[in-house]
């Protein structure tokens, strides 16, 4: 008899969870059994979607970013490639699309999330991947390449149409490297840059906003706010509101609505309308069933869906697997923290820090000395780049990166001092 633990989906998440699980369950057994994980996946083409964000600038291309899925998976992992076509959590079976029953005993959902593109109106009709293009996949970031490189000038849109998103720093990058791309290409006064986002301002977290709105305004990125896209018409170039607003565009990069996947919505109890999947803040164990946890960009915590969130929560997933099956408390340690790199162009990017309690703050990371937060760098650019090597060698592959752990750091934060009527200076 063996125990079987299956993997929902082998991105980010997916893949770091099944090799720090069979680290584990190399040396350990359960109840007296041997414990077999199998990672199920549609496709075997891992990509690294930070990559994404350089593909339209011509920095990064597929050969760089993507690679076989199924080889970032240790020897003794099973790999199936499918797509999945239901999960029955009463009697703890996967029913796979390619007509393989699969039960389990503890299972991981790290489907990740969907770029729900049917869901604004106009969006992928006339002028896609012409005039109003996406860079949130490979095959829209590749087409905008080519559109970009031969943009004479006019009004450059970016869009979001509503949160969550995954990477909800990625637009203001969009933003920040096309004043840089079109700077170099000497035509900058003939682009108009436009931001247009459902938020109040330009970023989630009040300390943040202020200091990335001012960088919107040092490069000349104009900030359009509340602004909720019901309709894109491609063919009149023209972004259209709920609320009747319109913006105008020669070029849209819209970053489309988000959800879960259509698997979880065909899978009674397990998911929420969006098919998102409710999952305890700390613990990451779904409210679905107690033997069924989630991580990464498929959950509803109220994290950002990050890489580097999913990276976090996997430290803490991980033990409370292995609690779980020892019968064991479950560690209610993750704390929701989070750690991106803001690349700003010319070279420099900035670094955020944050977690549930506490937003993104000035200082450095990991401690008083290290690398400047909410600070344009070219050490944070450097930082930046050198995470897709981290990426492919240590954090996929399970392994502790020194100095970043799941707990967030709070030395090297500059906290606002409170004023005397107890508000933030
Ligand atoms: C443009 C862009 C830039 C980003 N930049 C950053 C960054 O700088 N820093 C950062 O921390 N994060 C960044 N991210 C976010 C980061 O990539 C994700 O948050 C992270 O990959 C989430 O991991 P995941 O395992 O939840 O999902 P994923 O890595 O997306 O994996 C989900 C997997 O599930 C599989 N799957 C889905 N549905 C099915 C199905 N029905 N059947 C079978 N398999 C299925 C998919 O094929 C996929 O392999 C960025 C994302 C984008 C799009």
């Amino acid at each position: 008899m063996t125990k079987r633990i299956v993997i929902l989906g082998g991105g980010t998440g997916g893949t770091l969870t099944a090799n720090r699980l069979h680290r584990h369950f190399k040396h350990h057994r359960v109840d007296s059994e041997e414990v077999e994980i199998v990672v199920v996946d549609q496709d075997n083409q891992h990509l690294y979607q930070p990559g994404l964000l350089f593909v339209p600038f011509g920095l990064a291309h597929d050969q760089d970013i993507v690679r076989p899925r199924k080889k970032q998976l240790q020897h003794g992992i099973e790999f199936e490639q499918t797509g999945i076509d239901h999960v029955d959590i009463h009697s703890d079976t996967v029913y796979l699309e390619n007509g393989r029953e699969l039960p389990y005993d503890v299972l991981v959902i790290a489907t990740g999330a969907r770029l729900a593109t049917e869901e604004t109106e106009g969006l992928t009709g006339p002028g896609w991947n012409e005039k109003v293009f996406t860079f949130y996949d490979l095959p829209g970031a590749t087409a905008l390449e080519e559109k970009l490189a031969a943009f004479e000038g006019g009004k450059l849109v970016l869009n979001v149409v509503d949160m969550p998103i995954k990477c909800p720093v990625a637009p203001l990058e969009f933003c920040f490297l096309a004043d840089w791309f079109f700077t170099e290409r000497g035509i900058r006064d003939k682009v108009e840059i436009t931001y247009a986002t459902p938020l109040d301002g330009a970023f989630t977290k009040p300390v943040a906003s202020a200091a990335l709105s001012d960088l919107l305004v040092e490069k000349g990125v104009n900030l359009v706010t509340e602004f909720n896209t019901g309709e894109v018409d491609g063919e009149g170039g023209k972004l259209i509101g709920y609320d009747g607003r319109e913006v105008e565009f020669d070029l849209a990069v819209v970053i489309p609505l988000h959800s879960g996947q259509e698997y979880v919505g065909r899978s009674d109890g397990l998911g929420d309308d969006l098919n998102f999947v409710p999952t305890d803040q700390r613990t990451l164990q779904t409210k679905a069933k107690e033997n069924i946890f989630a991580i990464g960009d498929a959950t509803n915590v109220p994290a950002s869906k990050a890489g580097s969130v999913t990276h976090f929560e996997g430290d803490v997933l991980v033990e409370n697997i292995i609690k779980f099956l020892d019968h064991k408390p479950l560690d209610e340690g993750y704390d929701g923290h989070a750690n991106c790199f803001i690349e700003t162009g010319f070279g420099k990017a900035l670094l955020i820090d944050f977690n549930y309690d506490t937003e993104p703050l000035p200082g450095h990371f990991p401690a008083k000395v290290g690398m400047p937060l909410l600070k344009e760098s070219r050490l944070n650019h450097m930082g930046k780049l050198m995470f897709q090597w981290f990426y492919w060698h240590a954090l996929l592959q399970g392994r502790d990166i020194p100095g970043i752990g799941a707990t967030m750091p709070q030395h090297g934060k500059e906290h606002p001092t409170p004023t005397p009527e107890g508000a933030s200076a």
